[in-house]
């Protein structure tokens, strides 16, 4: 590691939450280069859905190398570029009774939110834009401003601007209806905020600490979006591709948005590849309005057209997940309940989070949870969440495992801390 340091810009993250040299990977194993065999539930923050290097998906790609046919083609039409969006139209879109244009845009997440906030203003001729409390939106300046955490938002030593924040739902705890507020404020001509461009929303947030928006108020947000003349966004990037056991995270709802943002996943290979999934009555770019070296990347396309292929032709993937996903969320409330239930456990599908309510708790528990060999990750505001995203093929052993490194070092990191858990639960009462 001492290479990276003197080599690597400070810049560099999860290197100090997981110190080892990472040399190889299948499914939901990483190997080290010292030889240590570690259980992977951060799935490159959801971008390996299917694991690392499936096999399955990587046949796909390897026999399109090996055919000579275009990888790197700007925007152009490529048969892979047609083929996945005839594939996703029919096996995705279709299949929920969806219609969309597909921008491909610069291959990240970040990228592809821009794209999604520009044409959104174009569109309305307004600038402002309603993101939430705890969003997480990316690193670029027009993600960053809709991004709601200090520490991102300090680094970027401009004046973030063109976004009103407002709160997420529960932000003040299950009594208050935080879409009646939002409703409020943009009917009102004096409230202060600006008529938005668009409303932009996660359906469950990753980084901003595994909360959940309900049903209703999704539906809520989605209708005063149309109220106001505002597009309404979802930003699918970290639970869309079957995290939350559906494709999209918002299908339970279900919604109806006029954009979806989605990357992470939907390459199926943690190849980069973003797109805005766009209502056609929405998409009022000119020719090349909006551009990019590096848009559809037909590798990417190749192994996304693939995943879809293998996974999502029928309901036994989904259902798989959905299943899983309950398993985990059950083990970890026994866990919680064992401390008298001083955590929280919150999520959907395999998305979960175990609220440690102390940033002390999270971080000794990752820390020893990494020693005994399970990469496991915090989110949220003080980074007191402890995030679970293993890959959704996971096999029950290998979860189990996972599962029981995070039990027991939590135990630890609470005895550590001699007995922080009952501070937490003095604290909260
Ligand atoms: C990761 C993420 C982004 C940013 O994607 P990058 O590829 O890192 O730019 C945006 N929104 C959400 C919800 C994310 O999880």
């Amino acid at each position: 590691m001492q290479a990276f340091e003197t080599l690597e810009s400070n810049v560099r993250s999860y290197p100090r939450s997981f110190p080892a040299v990472f040399s190889r990977a299948r499914g939901s194993i990483m190997l080290t280069d010292d030889g240590r065999k570690v259980i992977d539930f951060l799935s490159g923050a959801g971008a390996l859905n299917y694991g690392h290097n499936n096999h399955q998906i990587r046949a796909a790609i390897t026999e399109y190398l090996a055919s000579d046919a275009v990888v790197h083609g700007l925007d152009m039409a490529t048969p892979a570029k047609l083929k996945f969006m005839k594939t996703f139209s029919s096996v995705i879109l279709r299949e929920r009774g969806l219609q969309y244009r597909f921008q491909f845009t610069g291959p990240t997440g970040a990228n592809a939110i821009e794209a999604a906030l520009k044409l959104s203003r174009k569109v309305t001729g307004r600038q402002n834009i309603i993101s939430f409390t705890n969003g997480y939106h990316g690193m670029s300046l027009g993600a960053i401003a809709a991004s709601g955490n200090r520490f991102y938002r300090k680094a970027s030593s401009v004046s973030l601007s063109g976004v009103t924040f407002v709160p997420y739902d529960g932000y003040f705890g299950p009594a208050v209806d935080t879409a009646d507020y939002l409703r409020k404020v943009l009917m009102d001509e004096s409230s202060g905020i600006d008529c938005p461009a668009a409303i932009l929303v996660e359906a469950v947030q990753g980084e901003g600490g595994i909360n959940v928006a309900s049903k209703q108020w999704l539906q809520s947000v989605q209708a005063i979006a149309k109220d106001v003349g505002a597009l309404f966004i979802v930003d699918d990037i970290q639970m869309g591709c079957g995290r939350t056991g559906d494709f999209f995270s918002f299908e339970f709802a279900p919604l109806s948005p006029d954009i979806v943002v989605l990357s992470k996943s939907l390459s199926g290979y943690g190849l980069p590849l973003s797109m805005l999934l766009i209502k056609e009555e929405f998409d009022a770019w000119r020719p090349g309005e909006h551009t990019g070296t590096f848009r559809g990347n037909n590798l990417a396309l190749v192994s996304a057209t693939a995943a879809i292929d293998i996974y999502w032709r029928s309901r036994t993937f989904s259902q798989g997940v959905q299943r899983m996903g309950e398993l985990m969320q059950g083990r970890l409330r026994a866990i919680a309940s064992e401390y008298g239930n001083a955590f929280a456990v919150r999520g959907r599908g395999m998305a979960l989070g175990f609220d440690c309510q102390m940033t002390e708790i999270a971080e000794a528990t990752t820390r020893k949870a990494f020693e005994k060999g399970l990469i496991v990750e915090r989110c949220g505001p003080v980074d007191r969440v402890i995030k679970f995203l293993p890959a959704l093929t996971i096999d029950s052993e290998t979860l189990n495992q996972g599962l029981e490194i995070f039990e027991k070092s939590l135990a630890e990191a609470d005895q550590a801390g001699s007995n922080l858990t009952s501070a937490v639960l003095s604290h909260s009462k």
